[in-house]
């Protein structure tokens, strides 16, 4: 199928482009990787497209101080290949489960949140570090934590008449350790459970440790997992808990790929594996 007919609206300025949304019935182009396959099947029918991606504003990646910030117009597959993104290990372990390397050359960082794929890997990361979401609109600007960007599948805080302007991601920390990991299908198909970890430990012992996992629920489910951590550090003996914790955590429908048993079981075993690793790398 076609799109059905829309404008296209090319602002030189973001204020252009927040006055293009609040005119009503207009959607975000960014990479287009998830839009123009709404478009196409007619899920969507916006009238207007405002195409983000030749605003300058947008298109850096910066660290600030303890932060890297990643503007709106940055595609993912620079943020990978970008030496800055060093400093925000769970993103470079991340990025090349995001889709094919094609795909990552288009969509941005910024469009992988405001889509909310349950089963996206960067909401996951954003949500575990604790970064921030820039958003401006023709109320104003504001700051939403990750955690709470996304309010359901596909569904997020950010209105139809806002813009998301950008990311800020914590940068690692001293004793800081992370873990990633999923399975799919094939690679670069979306994940049946993944989790992405941080833990960090000082003089030796657990101080706080996070978990998202994706692909489970209808957006990241993070949980505090400092507790379970201090009881027990190694694969083998975390997984009792781990299972317990995504039996509580895993509340998607199963599918032709995987039922709720087999994603829960999958989600246990990936997430005592990666929080091993990453009490490992962060005592290193
Ligand atoms: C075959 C295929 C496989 C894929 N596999 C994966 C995968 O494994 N993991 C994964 O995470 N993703 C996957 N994707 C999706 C891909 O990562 C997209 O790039 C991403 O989800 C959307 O980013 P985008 O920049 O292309 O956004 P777009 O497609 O341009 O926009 C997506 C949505 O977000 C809105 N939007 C975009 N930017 C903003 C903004 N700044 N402010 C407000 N709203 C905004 C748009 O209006 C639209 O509703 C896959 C896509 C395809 C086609």
């Amino acid at each position: 199928m076609k799109p059905a007919p829309f404008a296209y609206h090319r602002p030189d300025s973001v204020g252009e482009a927040v006055e293009a949304l609040a005119a009503g019935d207009a959607k975000v182009l960014a990479g287009g990787q998830s839009l123009v396959p709404v478009l196409a099947m007619r899920l969507g029918r916006p009238g207007t497209l405002v195409d983000i991606t030749a605003l300058a504003e947008l298109g850096r990646v910066e660290r600030r101080g303890d932060e890297l910030r990643v503007g709106a117009a940055v595609r993912q597959r620079r943020v990978e290949r970008d030496p800055a993104t060093a400093s925000v290990p769970l993103i470079g372990r991340a990025m090349p489960f995001v889709g094919h390397r094609e795909l990552r050359s288009r969509g941005t960082v910024c469009g992988s949140l405001a889509h909310a794929d349950p089963a996206a890997e960067l909401p996951a990361v954003a949500a575990c570090l604790g970064a921030v979401v820039e958003i401006t609109g023709s109320r104003g600007d504001r700051e939403v934590p990750a955690a709470e960007l996304v309010t359901g599948a596909m569904t997020t805080a950010c209105s139809p008449d806002e813009l998301i302007t950008g990311v800020r991601f914590p940068t690692r920390g001293p004793g800081e350790g992370f873990g990633f990991a999923e399975l799919a299908r094939r690679h670069g198909d979306f994940a049946l459970a993944g989790v992405a970890v941080r833990v960090r430990t000082s003089s030796g012992l657990v101080r706080d440790a996070t978990l998202a996992a994706f692909g489970v629920s209808d957006r990241p489910v993070v949980r505090d997992v400092t507790d379970l951590l201090r009881d027990a550090v190694t694969e083998a003996d975390l997984r009792p808990a781990t299972a317990a914790l995504a039996a509580e955590v895993v509340d998607t429908a199963g599918d032709a790929h995987g039922s709720t048993a087999y994603r829960a079981r999958l989600l246990g075993v990936l997430a005592a594996r990666e929080l091993a690793r990453a009490h490992q790398e962060a005592l290193r």
